[in-house]
C-alpha cells in the first residue's frame, strides 16, 4: 500500500491504516497512553513505557492510569485530587489541553517535566493520554526569560531618566518652553511613561513566570485594605468624569446604598493585592466613557472573600473574552484602538491572583460594561485572630532585637515616577509563612 495514494480517502483511522498508525506512534519520541472510558489502559506506546519505567507495554495493559501517571505541579509540590487536571478530566470528560507538570517515574521515581494532553474519543469515550518531554523547551523558556529580564531591567534605567528630564522641560519652575514645544514634550512624556510600563510589565512577568517573586502571605482585614487601595483612584475617575463607588452591597445595583459594614479576613500578599486592584480599576477607568460608572465591591463568600470591579465601560466581546488574560492579548476594535496599553496587564493579575491561591475572571458584553471577580482564601474572624497573634509577637520580637548595622549610603539613581494612584499602604509586617503555620500549629 502506498502512503501517497491519492485515491484513498483520507481516513486516518480505516482499517488499512492500522498498522501504519501503530508504527507511528511506537516510534514517536511524545508518550501515548489510550484507557477506555474508566481509565483502564488498553494501549501504551514505547515512549510512555520509557518515561513511566513500566518495564515493557504487557506490564500497563489492564492497569487504571493512575499506577502510571503520577503527577506533581510543575514546581514539584504533590497535586491533591481536585487540583490534578488530569484526574479531573477523565473523570469528566473534558478534554485537557497541553497542561505543565511533573511526572514521577515508577522506578527510579525520577521527577520529569511533561507537558500532558487529554482526546475523550468520540463514541467510545476512551481516552487518548499524550505527554511529552518538556525539558529542552523549560530550558529554552528559562535563558528566554533571562535575557527579557535583563535587557527589561537595563531599558527601564535610562527610560526613567529620559521621563525626569522631559518632566523638568515641562515644568514652567525649571524650564520656559513654547506652547509648541509642551505639546511636542508630553507627546514624548506620554511615549516615554509607557515604554517605562512596558519594561516594568516585562521584568514583573519573568519574574513571576520563574518564580522569583513569591507571595509574602499575612492576614488582612480585606474591606478597609481594598478600600484604601481603591480610593485611591477617586481624583483619576473624576477627572476623567466617572462616578466612581466603593461599598460592600449588590454589584449590580449602582443605586444601592453602599455601606462598609462588613469585616471579611483574607490571607494575602497586600503588594500583589494592591497590584491586582491597581490594575483592574485602571483598565476599568481606561476602557469606560466619560459619563460612566465604576463599582468596587468586597464580600465574604462561604470560605473565600470575592472582589469585584464593575464597570458600564466597552465591554468585551465573547470573542475576545476567553483570551484577556493572556500574554499579549489586546482585543482589537476601533473603541481599543485609540487606549494605549501593552497587553500585560492583566496576564499579571492572573499570575498574582492564582499564586495567592486564587481565581480571576470576566463577566460581559460587547457594550455591556464588564465586571471582574477575585476571588481569594478567606480567614475565618478565630483564624484571623490566631495568626495576628503570631504576627504580633513576631513585631515584638523585632523591637528587641538590635538595629542592623549601617551601611554605606546608596548612589543616586534616577527616579522612576511614581504612579499617582500608588500611595503607601499601611503594612502588616512580613512574617514567613512557615513561622506563621508553626506556631499556629500547621494550621492554612
Ligand atoms: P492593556 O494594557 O491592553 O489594557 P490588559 O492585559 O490589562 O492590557 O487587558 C487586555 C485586554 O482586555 C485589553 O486590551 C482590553 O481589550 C480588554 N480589557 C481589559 N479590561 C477591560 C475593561 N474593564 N473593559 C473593557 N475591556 C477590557
Amino acid at each position: 500500500m502506498s502512503l501517497f495514494n491519492r485515491n484513498k480517502p483520507k481516513d486516518t483511522a480505516s482499517a488499512d491504516n492500522a498498522p501504519l498508525a501503530v508504527m507511528a506512534l511506537n516510534s514517536i519520541h511524545d508518550g501515548v497512553i489510550i484507557t477506555d472510558k474508566n481509565g483502564i489502559i488498553k494501549f501504551i506506546n514505547p515512549a510512555a513505557v520509557s518515561m513511566t519505567e513500566c518495564g515493557m507495554a504487557a506490564n500497563a495493559i489492564g492497569l487504571d492510569y493512575g499506577l502510571l501517571l503520577k503527577l506533581r505541579s510543575k514546581e514539584g509540590r504533590d497535586l491533591e485530587e481536585a487540583e490534578n487536571p488530569l484526574i479531573q478530566s477523565m473523570r469528566t470528560s473534558q478534554p485537557l489541553e497541553k497542561y505543565a507538570c511533573c511526572l514521577v517515574a515508577s522506578q527510579s521515581a525520577k521527577v520529569i517535566p511533561i507537558a500532558i494532553s487529554v482526546i475523550i474519543a468520540e463514541g467510545t469515550g476512551d481516552r487518548i493520554i499524550t505527554f511529552r518531554n518538556i525539558t529542552k523547551e523549560l530550558a529554552e523558556e528559562g535563558e528566554q526569560a533571562e535575557f527579557i529580564s535583563t535587557a527589561s531591567h537595563e531599558m527601564r534605567t535610562p527610560v526613567a531618566t529620559i521621563d525626569g528630564y522631559l518632566s523638568l522641560a515641562l515644568n514652567p519652575q525649571t524650564a520656559a518652553i513654547d506652547e509648541r514645544a509642551r505639546g511636542y514634550l508630553t507627546a514624548a512624556q506620554a511615549a516615554s511613561k509607557h515604554l517605562g510600563k512596558l519594561f516594568q510589565d516585562l521584568l514583573d512577568v519573568t519574574k513571576l513566570d520563574d518564580g522569583r517573586i513569591r507571595p509574602k502571605m499575612v492576614p488582612v482585614e480585606m474591606v478597609g485594605t481594598v478600600k484604601q487601595i481603591a480610593d485611591a483612584h477617586m481624583m483619576r475617575a473624576r477627572e476623567a468624569k466617572i462616578d466612581f463607588r466603593f461599598g460592600t452591597s449588590d454589584p449590580n445595583n449602582f443605586g444601592d446604598s453602599h455601606r462598609l459594614e462588613q469585616v471579611v479576613y483574607g490571607f494575602v500578599d497586600i503588594d500583589f493585592l494592591r497590584e491586582i486592584i491597581d490594575n483592574l480599576i485602571d483598565n476599568a477607568i481606561k476602557y469606560t466613557p466619560a459619563g460612566g460608572s465604576i463599582y468596587v465591591n468586597v464580600r465574604g463568600d462561604g470560605d473565600r472573600v470575592l472582589i469585584n470591579v464593575t464597570d458600564t465601560g466597552i465591554g468585551i466581546s465573547s470573542e475576545d473574552i476567553g483570551h484577556i488574560f493572556q500574554k499579549f492579548y489586546r482585543a482589537d476594535n476601533s473603541d481599543t484602538r485609540e487606549i494605549g496599553g501593552t497587553g500585560l496587564g492583566l496576564y499579571l493579575v492572573k499570575q498574582r491572583v492564582e499564586a495567592m491561591g486564587g481565581r480571576v475572571w470576566a463577566e460581559s458584553g460587547f457594550g455591556e460594561g464588564s465586571t471582574f471577580f477575585v476571588s481569594l482564601p478567606r480567614l475565618s474572624n478565630e483564624e484571623y485572630e490566631k495568626r495576628m497573634i503570631v504576627v504580633r509577637n513576631q513585631q515584638a520580637l523585632l523591637a528587641q532585637s538590635p538595629p542592623p548595622q549601617a551601611s554605606p549610603p546608596a548612589p543616586p539613581v534616577p527616579q522612576q515616577a511614581s504612579s499617582p494612584q500608588s500611595p503607601p499602604i499601611l503594612q502588616t509586617p512580613t512574617i514567613p509563612q512557615q513561622q506563621i503555620n508553626n506556631q499556629i500549629g500547621g494550621q492554612q
